[in-house]
């Protein structure tokens, strides 16, 4: 089978792998549907050493079940499934905790496994993996790119939103409109938030960023960004940051920009080691959290308003490439030209 292989920065490859089959008893198959290019895959992209064996990528999905073990009693044959960007028993004690991402038993997918950016994976832990979607939704729904947020960029979102406990009387400032970024925005607004302000520069994004219900764009950015979240606030920040870029700049706005007793959140794929949480945060009572979203637990609690078009998150996929085009979808994001790419192999 054909699937996608990065062997160091920006050198993407789709080549032959050996086919995905089945190889534990509690393993299945699942062809693959619609994938994706994460944000976070461009890091790698980004700054990668050269490895000779290269590293299978893509770890958001949906498809068709081809093959199940026989410790899978849940799924069968040609039923649609969406794979969250970690894969777990789901029975474990994180796992009911709903935390999923700490699973005894679960890992990420690409490393010795197969990635989301291929024509097919074996899917480990597949009963508590993956989750069913309704019978009925065809090969070419228009709700397919909405489901496969679920997978991570929306459940990003969402988890951005839960850990900063975005409410009906809650005030809300997103930073970063990159898919995540404008994620979190329809994440806070579906839970009610009383006025959210988007951070970011790129018109088409911050325009989606409005339809996903940010009330103010902010194009400045640090101190100069910090004070216009101010003069919004009567000077005082709001209660909530969700920090979407991953940046030391933008975790320095994040604590400035948010009010006395807030909270900051950080998701996605932050790339700094230290959060200048000093003696003045601790006066100001500011609490950080966030951390990587257990997509798992969240999936069948946003699916019914997916399904429904109550919200529709696959509007941050801007452009769509078949499997051969995924080096060109990685150049296209990486320079910005492309928001998000969806991939059908
Ligand atoms: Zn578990």
């Amino acid at each position: 089978m054909r699937a996608t292989v990065m062997y160091g920065a920006g050198d993407v490859r789709v080549e032959d792998v050996p086919d995905a089959a089945l190889r534990e008893p509690t393993d299945a198959v699942v062809r693959v549907l619609r994938s994706c290019i994460c944000g976070s895959d461009l890091w790698p992209y980004g700054s990668m050493p050269a490895s000779e064996h290269g590293q299978r990528m893509g770890h958001e999905f949906l498809g068709v079940v081809a093959d199940t073990g026989a410790e899978v009693p849940g799924l069968r044959a040609g039923d649609l499934v969406v794979a969250p960007f970690v894969w777990a028993d789901n029975t474990c004690d994180f796992c009911r905790e709903g935390l999923q991402t700490s699973c005894r038993h679960g890992g990420l997918w690409g490393h010795d496994l197969d990635g989301g950016q291929g024509e097919a994976v074996r899917v480990p832990q597949a009963q508590g993996t993956l989750v069913k979607l309704p019978s009925g939704i065809g090969a070419d729904s228009p709700l397919l790119p909405s489901l496969l947020t679920l997978s991570d960029v929306f459940c990003t979102g969402h988890h951005a939103a839960v850990t900063a406990g975005v409410g009906p009387r809650t005030t809300v400032t997103v930073i970063g409109d990159g898919a995540v970024g404008l994620c979190a925005v329809l994440a806070a607004r579906r839970l009610g938030a009383e006025r959210i302000a988007l951070m970011g520069r790129h018109k088409e994004r911050t325009d989606l960023g409005r339809e996903f219900g940010a009330a103010e764009v902010i194009a400045e950015r640090g101190a100069e960004g910090i004070e216009r979240i101010r003069e919004l606030t009567g000077g005082d920040g709001t209660h909530a940051v969700l920090e979407c870029v991953g940046t030391r700049e933008a975790i320095e706005t994040a604590l400035g920009a948010v009010r006395d007793g807030g909270v900051v959140s950080r998701v996605g794929a932050p790339q700094y080691s230290e959060v200048p949480m000093d003696f003045g945060t601790l006066m100001r009572n500011i609490t950080l959290t966030g951390g990587v979203a257990p997509a798992r637990a969240y999936i069948e609690e946003l699916l019914p308003d997916v399904l429904g078009g109550t919200i529709e998150p696959g509007l941050v996929f801007d452009r769509t490439v078949g499997l051969e085009e995924v080096p060109d979808g990685y150049r296209a994001m990486a320079s910005r030209e492309a928001l998000k790419v969806l991939i059908r192999p």
